[in-house]
This record gives structure tokens, C-alpha cells and sequence, in this order.
């Protein structure tokens, strides 16, 4: 196949660049169900829940969570807790607790209607300026254009744009060349248009140009290698740590501590766990995390879990080992309450999805798929009941 050339460039003009675009998504698009609606309620439910979250994952939640929580009033009355729970497996917390005080706010000073202009939206706790502009737009069509990772990608790659991504320079510029590209007329669509077109053709390795309603108007395929673009700085390395988590059971119930109001996890309900040198031997590190973080003397188990994840740049290798209490009172360390807990209650709560795997462990065995061979000899769920 010849190699484009930048004679086979077509001539920007924006009004054929967004015709070419709009025709392509017109016909082309994938029907999810936050497509069938501009209630902006929904509309901006589903924008949060996609941010770090697949399509497939998130159709089923989305719906889920409108039945449970039908509109901004349903939102706003509802426990946090409960939110929190039904965010549980979608991951990033933080996105629920600031959707639940959103919607509080939205109750409290517009009388339960989403605001309609990106600076009213964008005052919203949580509220950030891509979430604003798909709501906006979307939602009530102000013309405002959203910048994700998708948008970043298609433009560098049309501009051939040389400057690395995550400089401020980069910032400004993408974005107003997003807001100079945006058909006025149907900006939801435009902005869904952008978006799909780097979801589905302008993939991040392996740019589909054959395909491309806009190769026409793409100065990065003319130079023959659109993957060059964006240019961005190679990521650190990612971290690699060992975690222990420590499950201590007193009958049928076990020790979960709830981690403070701020920061990563914020609520949730979890065992005594920390981290472990290369040094420490596991077993030592059960006792340790146990004592630093509850105040009680406890008595190394056996090991019941293997689980690996990965959390942001950190690969997390997560030791799950029983303990028995042999003394001490439960001192407030870190963590902001603690329980003497049932499993099944405990899946109740807040919990993480990794936490959640423990706790089924725990109530029925489940091995979930992904853990690893434990290095000692595995342990019951119930290893210190009845002792
Ligand atoms: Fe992306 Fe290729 Fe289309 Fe350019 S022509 S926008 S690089 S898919």
C-alpha cells in the first residue's frame, strides 16, 4: 500500500471535518443505554461511572444504580454508606462519596435540579471540567467541549502535535483546539463523535487510519506513524510491595477496622493489614501489623490467601493469614472504628472488592480465581473456631 503523502491530505476546513465525523457517528455508533437519554441525572451518572471503569463493566451498574437511586433526590437522601456499597467492584471510591454530596448540594442550593451551564456544574464537590463539559453538553447542549484521553489522542494525531501531553502547554492547547473543532449545532454528538472515533478507530497502538472517516484531515497519518503521537514522557516503573492482611477471628465473627473519612478507601471496612519488608518473614509481619494497628497480642495462624493486584503503579503481593488474640485491648491507631463482625455482615458494608474476596473466603470458602498459590500449608476459614 503507498505510504500517504501529504498530497493525499485533504485541506482542513471545519465544516468538512465535522460533517465527515458526525456522518461516520451517526451511522457507526454503539448503542449504550446512556445514549437513549439526555436526562442529565443519568447522563452524569454514567460519565462518573465510566471514568476508570470499562463500558462492559459499567451498563449493568448503571442501570442497577438508577433503579436504586432514580434521581438526584433518591441520591442525595440515601445513607453514604449505602452509596458506597453500591459502588463496591467499580473501584475509586472517592467518585461515590463526591456524586452523594453532589447530589446533597444540588437539593440544597438549585432545588434538586442538575445546574445546566459548565460553571455552576464544575462548583459541584467532585465536579471536574471533563464531567462538567459531557454533562453541559450532553445533557442541556451548551457548547462546551470535553477533553479525555480519547480527544487528547484523536487531536495530537490530526495536528501532529510534537509537545509532550501532560505539559501545561499541551493542556491549553488541546483544549482550545477541542472547543475551536466542536460543531455548535449538536455538541453531545460532536463530543460522543470525538470520543468514540478514539475508542473504536484511533487506538491508542494501532490507529485504525484505513477505516477513519477523518484520515482525509490527519496530518499524524500523512507523516506514517500516528502512534508517535501523543508524545509523553515514559512512565516510572511500577512499584512492587508485599501487604499483609490479618484475619482475626473471635468464633464466627472477625476483627475490621474502618479506615478514616479522608483519603484512598475512604469508610471501608477491612482487616488489620500493612506492609511487609523483603526482610520480614511473613509470619513475624502478622504479629507486628496486628499489635501497630488494634493494640492486641495475637498468635501467627496459618495462611488462608494469596492475592495479587494492582492498585494506580503499585503491584500489591497481599498475604491473607489468620491470627488468634492471645492478649491486649483494641487501641484506635489509623483507623477510625472497629468491629467484631460476620462475614455476611460485613458484605454489607463498604468494602473493597480485594476485602470482599476475604470475606467470601471466610463465609463460604470461595477461592477467588485470581489468587495465587499460598506458600505454606492453606488454612480454613474457620481454623480457630471453637478453640
Ligand atoms: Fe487517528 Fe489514523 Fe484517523 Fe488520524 S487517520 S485520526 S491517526 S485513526
Amino acid at each position: 500500500m503507498p505510504r500517504p503523502t501529504a498530497a493525499t491530505q485533504t485541506r482542513f476546513t471545519p465544516a468538512g471535518f465535522r460533517s465527515a465525523l458526525l456522518g461516520w457517528y451517526d451511522g457507526n455508533r454503539r448503542e449504550l443505554p446512556w445514549r437513549a437519554t439526555r436526562d442529565p441525572y443519568r447522563v452524569w451518572i454514567s460519565e462518573v461511572m465510566l471514568q476508570q471503569t470499562t463500558v462492559r463493566t459499567v451498563e449493568p451498574r448503571w442501570r442497577r444504580f438508577l433503579e436504586k437511586y432514580p434521581d438526584v433526590e433518591a441520591l442525595a437522601r440515601a445513607p453514604l454508606d449505602d452509596v458506597v456499597a453500591e459502588w463496591s467492584g467499580l473501584g475509586y471510591y472517592t467518585r461515590a462519596r463526591n456524586l452523594h454530596a453532589a447530589a446533597r448540594r444540588i437539593v440544597e442550593d438549585f432545588s434538586g435540579r442538575v445546574p445546566a451551564t459548565f460553571e455552576e456544574l464544575l462548583s459541584l464537590p467532585g465536579m471536574g471540567t471533563y464531567t462538567a463539559a459531557a454533562v453541559a453538553s450532553i445533557g442541556f447542549g451548551a457548547p462546551v467541549a470535553v477533553l479525555d484521553a480519547n480527544v487528547e489522542r484523536v487531536i495530537a494525531r490530526l495536528d501532529a502535535f510534537a509537545t509532550e501531553i501532560r505539559s501545561p502547554a499541551a493542556k491549553r492547547h488541546l483544549s482550545a483546539r477541542a472547543q475551536e473543532l466542536l460543531e455548535p449545532a449538536r455538541p453531545g454528538d460532536w463530543n460522543q463523535a470525538m470520543m468514540e472515533l478514539g475508542a473504536l478507530v484511533c487506538l491508542p497502538r494501532a490507529p485504525q487510519c484505513a477505516a477513519c472517516p477523518v484520515a482525509a484531515f490527519c496530518a499524524g497519518r500523512v507523516g506514517g506513524t500516528p502512534e508517535d503521537f501523543p508524545v509523553k514522557r515514559p512512565k516510572p516503573p511500577m512499584e512492587e510491595v508485599r501487604e499483609v492482611a490479618v484475619v482475626l477471628r473471635r468464633e464466627a465473627r472477625v476483627l475490621i477496622l474502618q479506615r478514616p473519612a479522608q483519603g484512598s478507601f475512604a469508610g471501608m471496612w477491612e482487616t488489620p493489614r500493612g506492609r511487609v519488608d523483603e526482610a520480614e518473614p511473613v509470619r513475624d509481619a502478622v504479629v507486628r501489623i496486628a499489635r501497630e494497628q488494634t493494640g492486641l497480642e495475637c498468635t501467627t495462624g496459618a495462611p488462608l490467601l494469596r492475592l495479587r493486584h494492582v492498585v494506580m503503579r503499585t503491584k500489591i503481593d497481599l498475604h491473607v493469614w489468620s491470627a488468634r488474640q492471645d492478649g491486649g485491648r483494641i487501641k484506635r491507631a489509623s483507623h477510625a472504628a472497629h468491629e467484631w463482625t460476620l462475614p455476611a455482615e460485613w458484605l454489607e458494608r463498604p468494602i473493597s472488592t480485594t476485602q470482599k474476596e476475604i470475606a467470601r473466603f471466610l463465609l463460604d470458602g470461595r477461592i477467588p480465581r485470581r489468587a495465587a498459590p499460598v506458600e505454606e500449608s492453606p488454612g480454613q476459614p474457620d481454623l480457630f473456631d471453637g478453640e
